[in-house]
This record gives C-alpha cells, sequence and structure tokens, in this order.
C-alpha cells in the first residue's frame, strides 16, 4: 500500500472552520426564524470594481482573436503588471523593490505555505499566537513542526503571544530563531505595527541572520499615514524579509485569484556553509511547479492601479472600514472591551469575565443570530477573545450590532 505524508495526522482535529460550521447546521437544524448575519469567514463581499471587470472583459475579447491569444505567459507574471506593481506600491513610498522582484500569482494563501519548499528542513521557527492557521498547518504537514503538544501547539514551534497584556505587539524572542512570521495589520486581532516596532524585528532578523516572512495582505486598510505599509519601508529589511502581497481584500479578487510575493536579490540562506540567493531558489521552483496566473486575471490585476481602479478601491476599503468602525461604536456602547478594527477590517473582541471563547461564540448564535469566530480557534493565546469581521453589508453590520446590543 502507498505510504501517505504522515504529517497530515499531526494536524489538530475539528479545525476551526469545520466546527463552526457544524455549530451553526446543529443550532439551524433546531430552530430559526431570524436569518443568521455570518461575521465569520474572512471573504469580502461588495463586488468586483468596474475598472478591474471592464480590464477582464477586454482581455477575455483580445484571447477571442489570433492576434490577442495568449497561451503560458511568464511563470513570474508579465512584466506590465509586475512594472506597476513595483512602481506604485514600492517605488512610490520609497522601498527599493524593482519588478524583477516580484513574483505573481495565485494567491498569497499558497504563496505563503509554498515558501517552505526552498527552506530547510532545521530552521527554528516562530509564529505569532494567536495566528493565521495556514502559517501553522503548513510547517505542520512539511514536517517542521514535532509533534503536537497541549492546547493544539507544536512542540518545536515558538509561540509569540499577542493580547491585550503586550498591547498585541509580538515581543522579540529572547532565543535565537531562524524564520519568523508576521502578518501587519494583523489576522485575526486587526493590530499594526510601527515602523519603530518592525525596525526592531529586522534589526533582530538581520542580527540572527534569521528570515522574517511578512504578510501585508491588509495593508490597503491602514488608515494612519505614518504606519508603514510594507516591511521594505524600513531600512535593512532587504537582506532578512519577503513579503507576500494579495489582491484578494483590497480589490475583492478572493474569487478572481492574484497575489504576489517580493524576493529581494540582496537576500540569501544558507546550505552547509554556502550563501545562497534566495531569490533564484524561487524562481527556480516557480519556473517548476507554477504556469503563471491567467492572463485575464493579470489584466484585471493591472487595472487596480489606474486611477479609476485606485478611486474604486480607495472606496471598497472605505466602505469596509466604515463597517468597522460601526462595529467598534456598538460593541464599546454595549459594554464590551474592543481592539483592533481602525486598521484592519476586523475588530477583535474581548469576550466577558467567565465566558470563553467557544461559549460567546454560542451565545452570539444562538441569541444574536451571528457568526463570528473564536479567538482560541486561532491559538491557544487567542482564548478569551473573539474575531468579528467587517466584511459584509452596512445592512447586515447594522442589523447584526442591533441585535448584540439589545442582548
Ligand atoms: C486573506 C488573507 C490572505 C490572502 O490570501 P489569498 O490566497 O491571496 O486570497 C493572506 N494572508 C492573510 C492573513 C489573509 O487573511
Amino acid at each position: 500500500m502507498v505510504h501517505v505524508n504522515s504529517n497530515y495526522l499531526k494536524l489538530k482535529a475539528g479545525y476551526l472552520f469545520p466546527e463552526i460550521a457544524r455549530r451553526v447546521n446543529a443550532f439551524t437544524a433546531k430552530s430559526t426564524n431570524l436569518p443568521l448575519i455570518r461575521l465569520g469567514i474572512g471573504d469580502v463581499t461588495e463586488p468586483l470594481p468596474k475598472a478591474c471587470r471592464d480590464a477582464m472583459k477586454l482581455a477575455i475579447d483580445e484571447m477571442g482573436t489570433h492576434n490577442g491569444f495568449h497561451g503560458y505567459g511568464p511563470e513570474q507574471g508579465y512584466a506590465w503588471l509586475r512594472e506597476v506593481i513595483a512602481k506604485e506600491d514600492f517605488q512610490s513610498r520609497g522601498c527599493e523593490v524593482s519588478a524583477e522582484e516580484i513574483f505573481v500569482s495565485d494567491g498569497s494563501k499558497c504563496d505563503s505555505s509554498n515558501i517552505l519548499d526552498i527552506l530547510g528542513e532545521r530552521n527554528k521557527i516562530a509564529v505569532t499566537d494567536p495566528v493565521y492557521p495556514v502559517y501553522v498547518d503548513s510547517n505542520v504537514m512539511a514536517g517542521r513542526t514535532g509533534d503536537a503538544a497541549g492546547h493544539g501547539r507544536y512542540e518545536e514551534l515558538i509561540y509569540l503571544p499577542i493580547n491585550a497584556d503586550n498591547g498585541f505587539e509580538a515581543q522579540i524572542p529572547t532565543e535565537k530563531v531562524d524564520l519568523i512570521y508576521l502578518c501587519y495589520p494583523n489576522n485575526p486581532t486587526g493590530a499594526v505595527a510601527t515602523k519603530d516596532q518592525l525596525q526592531n524585528w529586522v534589526n533582530y532578523a538581520n542580527e540572527n541572520r534569521a528570515l522574517i516572512l511578512f504578510d501585508a495582505a491588509y495593508e490597503a486598510f491602514i488608515q494612519d499615514k505614518d504606519l508603514p505599509h510594507s516591511i521594505f519601508e524600513i531600512e535593512g529589511a532587504r537582506t532578512c524579509a519577503i513579503e507576500f502581497r494579495s489582491f484578494s481584500k483590497n480589490a475583492g479578487f478572493t474569487g478572481i485569484r492574484c497575489a504576489y510575493t517580493i524576493i529581494p536579490k540582496t537576500l540569501y540562506g544558507q546550505s552547509s556553509n554556502e550563501k545562497i540567493d534566495l531569490w533564484g531558489l524561487w524562481n527556480r521552483r516557480q519556473s517548476t511547479k507554477f504556469n503563471g496566473v491567467n492572463y485575464v486575471v493579470q489584466r484585471g490585476a493591472q487595472a487596480v492601479y489606474s486611477s479609476e481602479g485606485k478611486s474604486q478601491i480607495a472606496s471598497l476599503v472605505d466602505f469596509y472600514m466604515k463597517n468597522a468602525s460601526i462595529i467598534r461604536r456598538e460593541l464599546l456602547a454595549a459594554g464590551l472591551t474592543v481592539y483592533g478594527g481602525k486598521h484592519a477590517p476586523y475588530v477583535w473582541i474581548k469576550t466577558p469575565s467567565g465566558i470563553d471563547s467557544w461559549a460567546f461564540f454560542d451565545q452570539l448564535l444562538e441569541k444574536a443570530y451571528v457568526v463570528g469566530t473564536p479567538g482560541s480557534g486561532f491559538g491557544y493565546a487567542g482564548e478569551g477573545y473573539f474575531r468579528l469581521s467587517a466584511f459584509n453589508s452596512r445592512e447586515n453590520v447594522i442589523t447584526a450590532m442591533n441585535r448584540i446590543s439589545s442582548l
């Protein structure tokens, strides 16, 4: 019989979203007249921006002509897309990132998992707790975490708690680690990192020759001009960081699929004692295992940077951030303690004392018909917290808040 990858068997049973679905189904089977409002899973709800749709319609018609047909494209993405990304997202903000350092892909979820392909097995890995589950589970699948320990943790991972006690700021590890996952603005807590905080991480990484994997999927939601959108705004990041970006949350591409990863050409790892450039390895990996994002979608992504695209995306972000501010305002008025929601589409709620994350989930489900996400599902240190997402219609957000307020 064929052997399976036994690392998969170490994954936590009853993973978060299936468990949420199970409880929701059990509840709706019993009763309900009111429709449920889902502020749980982090998927966008507003339609695609017109600029992107128009660009994709043109591109699909082009594909119907002999002259405009495109077969396999470059595995790294079309030059016109990589160039506009480098210019608009980095050079215009004073970051030294070139088009060649941008690898266009079909998602940050896959990029942040696939990156393990080019990294060795013996790295010491640090993650925040709570954390986007993909970083942990992809390492489990790759056999990089050791066995499951208590509280849904893994023996060989280093957990950096982020909670109200430390202002949701991950503390620099006291030991030497090789690989650090950071996500700012943060999913699930909605926390942000200042330039000084990121500078401390970059300094630590350069001193310890560590690599930072920086997930900036929510950078578009930052409202304060002084907060960094990219790790490459930080001096020294070009020798210690890879950044993941996505069109999923700013442009509503969760169903269209387009993202990109930045690997500076100045970034090195080691094999035995030899210095190896990571750009070269990732380029090799992508050329072998990936055949590029489809032409039509890349034209849609390019339109994100047109003047109409920019203004339509700004309106989308404003819309969701207004939702977030309504959620914050109403929950505060209801006497809850809330964090996040100012530079991220997530509001992170402290559950009332004596009520754990899942009990709070059950209360909101059964009494307010509102579905959120228990903080404990994102890690042991997320216990006692609860995430509500601002990705929904204004009407649903207002109705959900009215229902919660009247509890
Ligand atoms: C939504 C999200 C992404 C984007 O993933 P895609 O695969 O590009 O849709 C990346 N990181 C985090 C933390 C997210 O929440």
